[in-house]
């Protein structure tokens, strides 16, 4: 047994500040000023025991033991792909298995996180759709990767994306609790400005993430402004048909100021077509928006193929200049799976 596994204790390193004052203050009758302590142990120094806390008493750290853990994960595996990128396979408390990556891109280093062990959506490119949901992650899980990856780099984590595994809105209270302690500035302090949120687009997901005060990135996994074929690709667009949401991105634009990120991947024969480039150019007007083109990594069991250089150049003549913003992104990982749609256990 791990010093996961008692239920009956609080997983702390889950609290928003906000929470833990309210928990100390109402569980263990302490001061507002013990949270600033203990949160900026656990999430700015790293600490993994309360015993490392050395500026609080050894009566309160005792308490804390019985009442309370500090969450990590059990590193299962580490590959590291030609690029640098490197992926993590984590093992939970439960024995189930995530996986994360560390993309470095100076002058930045972006972690990428997941939010679920596996994913309910089923989108048809992706490894972990493949999967189906096992279960939400915590919040303290979600933020403990992060912590994860920091301990194994000299370097700044500069940038978080939550692209991992799982669908972030389809987990929103826990991933909305995590951005507000990987963005506090008493802890690991990233700003919102560089932490981007990746989503199919779910019913009133996109809204909520509106609606919370940071300033975070939104990426949107579109893949076809074609109905019928984003049917395909991704089925759970069913549920928010392309109108609706161009109108949620739209208002992600107003709400925040912010540019949004398509993203595409491009598959032959399915939605590399100039029919589909114009489509494209059709949803991106009167949007803020930049076309992140990507280019499809191949998964087990999926019929899929990557295009050829020749359709991929075409397709981007017809977008560009016709979009404000268009880039074919380097697959990062790929020869280790750790590349878009290749993450699953
Ligand atoms: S692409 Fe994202 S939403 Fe779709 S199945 Fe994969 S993890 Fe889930």
């Amino acid at each position: 047994m791990t010093g996961n596994d008692s239920p009956e204790r609080i997983r702390i390193s889950g609290l928003t500040y906000e929470q833990l004052r309210f928990w100390l203050s109402e569980n263990m009758g302490m001061k507002p000023f013990r949270a600033d302590q203990i949160f900026s142990w656990i999430h700015l120094r790293g600490v993994t025991a309360f015993q490392q806390m050395t500026n609080i008493s050894g009566r309160i750290r005792e308490k804390l033991e019985t009442e309370a853990l500090i969450t990590t994960l059990r590193t299962d595996s580490t590959l590291s792909a030609e690029d640098g990128t490197i992926k993590y396979s984590f093992s939970l408390s439960d024995d189930n298995r995530i996986e994360s990556v560390l993309i470095p891109e100076p002058p930045r280093l972006t972690a990428c996180l997941s939010t679920q062990v596996g994913c309910r959506l089923g989108c048809t490119f992706c490894q972990t759709g493949k999967m189906g949901l096992i279960r939400n992650l915590t919040t303290d899980e979600i933020v403990s990767q992060l912590y994860q990856l920091r301990n194994t780099t000299e370097t700044r984590i500069s940038n978080v994306v939550f692209m991992g595994m799982g669908e972030p809105m389809d987990n929103f209270d826990n991933v909305s609790n995590a951005l507000s302690i990987i963005s506090d500035d008493r802890g690991i302090c990233i700003g919102s400005r560089k932490i981007t949120i990746s989503t199919v687009g779910l019913p009133g997901g996109i809204e909520k993430l509106a609606g919370l005060p940071g300033q975070y990135g939104l990426a949107v996994s579109l893949h076809s402004a074609v109905e019928k074929t984003r049917r395909i690709l991704v089925p759970a667009s069913k549920a928010l048909p392309l109108h609706k949401l161009k109108q949620d991105i739209l208002e992600y634009n107003q709400e925040k100021g912010r540019r949004v990120t398509l993203e595409y991947c491009l598959i032959e024969d399915v939605n590399d077509s100039i029919e589909e480039a114009q489509a494209l150019v059709e949803f991106s007007k009167n949007l803020e928006c930049k076309i992140n083109l990507l280019l499809y990594n191949s998964i087990e069991g999926a019929n899929f193929r990557r295009p050829g250089s020749d359709i991929v150049e075409k397709f981007i003549s017809y977008l560009y200049p016709r979009c404000q913003a268009v880039t074919l992104r380097r697959s990062r990982g790929a020869d280790v799976a750790a590349a878009c749609g290749q993450l699953g256990t």
